[in-house]
Parts: C-alpha cells; sequence; structure tokens
C-alpha cells in the first residue's frame, strides 16, 4: 500500500538551511548577534531590533503546546483528519507551528509537554512534535 505524502515544504533561499538541519535531525531557530532575541521563521533580519547580524542555534527539541487547534475534516489526503495543528513554543522561546502527534487529538492541552519528533515526507523531515514520555518509533 502507497501511502499519500503530508504536503511538503517549499523551501525559499531564508527557509533552505532550516530545512536542511532537519534533514540532518536538528530544528535550528535564528539568533540574533546584536540583542540575542530567539525567532523562528528565519527573515532577512531581527524582527525586534532590525540587525542583519543573525547565527542558528540548535534547539534541545523540548517545549510545550501553547495553543492548537483540533481540524476534523481533511483538507489533504496525506492529512487525515482528526489531526492537531498546534503552536509550538520551544523551551528557548520561539514559537513555530507544527503538529502534536503520538496520542488522541482529545489528549492535547494547553501547556501540555512535548518534544520534538521528524517525520519523513517524501525529501523532507518535518518536524512534529510527540507528548514527553512518548518514545515510539515512527516507521
Ligand atoms: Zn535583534
Amino acid at each position: 500500500m502507497s501511502e499519500v505524502q503530508p504536503p511538503v515544504p517549499e523551501p525559499d533561499a531564508l527557509s533552505a538551511p532550516f530545512w536542511e538541519a532537519c534533514r540532518n535531525g536538528a530544528l535550528e531557530f535564528s539568533a540574533c548577534d546584536d540583542c540575542g532575541h530567539y525567532f523562528l521563521p528565519a527573515g532577512p533580519c531581527c524582527p525586534d531590533c532590525w540587525s542583519p547580524c543573525m547565527s542558528s542555534r540548535a534547539a534541545s527539541g523540548r517545549g510545550h503546546v501553547f495553543s492548537f487547534a483540533v481540524y476534523r475534516r481533511t483538507y489533504h489526503p496525506g492529512m487525515p483528519a482528526p489531526y492537531v495543528v498546534a503552536l509550538i513554543e520551544l523551551e528557548e522561546g520561539p514559537r513555530l507551528i507544527s503538529n502534536v502527534v503520538g496520542c488522541a487529538p482529545e489528549e492535547v492541552a494547553i501547556d501540555m509537554p512535548v518534544q520534538l519528533r521528524f517525520e519523513p515526507a517524501g525529501d523532507f523531515m518535518l518536524p512534529r512534535f510527540a507528548p514527553v514520555g512518548d518514545e515510539k518509533e515512527t516507521s
């Protein structure tokens, strides 16, 4: 049985390094070299002080659910409902939109601790988050 892949990213010059890091098993965020602000997604300048001087840092992969929604309608055959779209706040501070996997949508809660888990999709490794303590490997 061939599985339908979930939609994959379309990297541009700014986001390509992020996706390349994901392929290497690292979730990277941007760090402003001038004011120390950490942020996602990557941009042409720091959203806090507009400095163009930035470097990237690897996230620990730990975070928590800042906000979420349960999608109960399938919009893409590779993302069958129900699934959870969540704003994840990394322990370093930056937030990113991702999916909570590894538990039923009904188990997801605000502030729930989660950990990074990469899941393959086409040529990409997508950063997703599972409840802390969920050690299941994806097949
Ligand atoms: Zn800055």
